[in-house]
């Protein structure tokens, strides 16, 4: 990082680094629980980490429960309101329609992601639903933060649960995840 483009700039990618390695962190956790791993975190400009979340459908066995959709209710939890205003929101994978949807509504202002997702993601692969003008919200984005991390992270789970030699499953009243999709 020799090349100077102003410490504003800087600051900016080191803010968006930190999160996002809490974000990784969560990711981590949720491979670890037999999930595919994705991980969310949300930043208040003022009080800074205000929700922290990992994909845990499985566990809940509940079809909304996403990293990014977990974590919008934490924030809104925390600050007693559902405008998100101001907040940044951070996820290891690009966002689905369904969480896309969730931004938009929450009035996040920031979007940042690791890895992009061919097949689900809303924000730049699949569908463009953060596109300035489309609703009367824009939030910018940002993509390919630690993306290696972030896929790697989802690669080796796939990988994992193909060898059967993913244990992050401790519960066994579930059933494994060989027998997921
Ligand atoms: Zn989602």
């Amino acid at each position: 990082m020799d090349d100077t483009q102003g410490v504003s700039w800087l600051r900016d990618e080191d803010a968006d680094l930190r999160a996002m390695l809490q974000a990784l962190e969560e990711a981590r956790a949720a491979s670890a629980d037999g999930e595919v791993p994705v991980g969310a975190v949300i930043i208040h400009p003022e009080r800074g980490l205000i929700a922290k979340a990992r994909n845990a459908k499985e566990t809940l066995q509940d079809p909304t429960a996403h990293a990014e959709i977990l974590a919008i209710c934490q924030a809104a939890e925390a600050l007693g309101s559902w405008r998100l205003e101001g907040c940044s929101l951070y996820s290891t994978l690009e966002p689905c329609p369904m969480c896309a949807g969730a931004i938009l509504q929450s009035r996040i202002e920031r979007v940042v992601f690791g890895a992009s997702d061919s097949r689900w993601g809303a924000v730049d692969s699949k569908l463009r639903v953060l596109e300035p003008g489309l609703f009367n919200h824009d939030v910018d984005w940002r993509g390919g933060v630690l993306e290696t991390e972030a896929s790697e992270l989802i690669r080796s789970f796939f990988r994992g649960i193909r060898d059967g030699t993913h244990k992050g499953s401790q519960s066994s009243s579930r059933p494994g995840p060989e027998s997921r999709k």
